[in-house]
């Protein structure tokens, strides 16, 4: 069996798709949202997406078969596909896999994550990687362990990690009132971000409660009741902590 054969025949499990989405990198992308995370994000609006044995088991020929409908569209706005979730470095064969087969069909590939993943095993879905969207929830170990569960390292190692290999990074990070949006912090987060050298954007993406009703319907415990999103204000504060270090900012 080829590399070919043997990667359009690996499979994964899928949690949905978007097929226009126009926020997860640059131009119209294909999103493929892989099931399994392994953090717990107070504002996660997918906690259906936590599971590892949930969604939909597929190969990844299937999803290369919907990808390539769109791939008109996709080379016409500059966009490609993104790999999302949940957490795709959870399934690291699969995603390096699907992100291969797009590259050969001239796809652009980027992919979405809170890089909270052993480098051992997420290092070859990196290699597939044109641009990576890396999550970093919080600066502070402290902070990142009571927002998502889990500790800050593996997420700063691959930060470290992208950079060795210049490899475009967008930042994103969620601006929650109350938890991640201390000036200090944002301070301390936007100096990491420009001492690193290749990224090339930062988001800073305003909390919202959308995901609330989802963590009713699961019977999960939802401790964000009652904050609201951040003021046009705090919004523009933090962006200007970022760009007074040069770097590009949207919001
Ligand atoms: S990393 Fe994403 S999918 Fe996982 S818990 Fe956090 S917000 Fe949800």
């Amino acid at each position: 069996m080829s590399i070919a054969e043997y990667n359009m025949e690996c499979s994964g499990r899928v949690h949905s798709y978007e097929s226009c989405g126009t926020v997860d990198g640059p131009g119209l992308r294909f999103v493929v949202f892989l099931q399994g995370c392994p953090l717990r994000c107070q504002y996660c609006h997918n906690p259906d997406s936590w599971s590892a044995s949930g969604g939909r088991v597929v190969s990844v020929g299937e999803v290369v078969n919907e990808i390539v409908k769109y791939r008109s569209y996709m080379r016409f706005s500059g966009g490609g596909v993104t790999l999302s979730g949940g957490e795709p470095l959870m399934q690291p064969e699969f995603t390096a896999a699907l992100l291969r087969e797009c590259r050969t069909r001239g796809i652009h590939t980027a992919l979405d994550t809170s890089g909270y993943a052993a480098l051992r095993h997420s290092a070859q879905v990196f290699e597939y990687s044109d641009l990576v969207l890396l999550d970093i929830k919080a600066i502070r170990d402290d902070v990142y362990q009571t927002l998502t569960g889990r500790e800050l390292h593996n997420t700063l190692e691959t930060a470290a990690y992208l950079a060795s290999r210049n490899i475009p990074v967008w930042i994103r990070h969620v601006l929650v009132p109350g938890l991640t949006d201390d000036d200090i912090m944002l301070g301390e987060l936007a100096d990491y971000c420009a001492s690193l050298g290749n990224v090339s954007q930062v988001e800073i993406l305003p909390f919202h409660q959308i995901g609330e009703y989802k963590w009713q319907e699961l019977k999960l415990d939802y401790k964000l009741t009652g904050i609201y999103p951040p003021n046009s204000e705090r919004l523009a504060n933090a962006v200007d902590i970022f760009l007074h270090r040069g770097l590009k900012v949207r919001a």
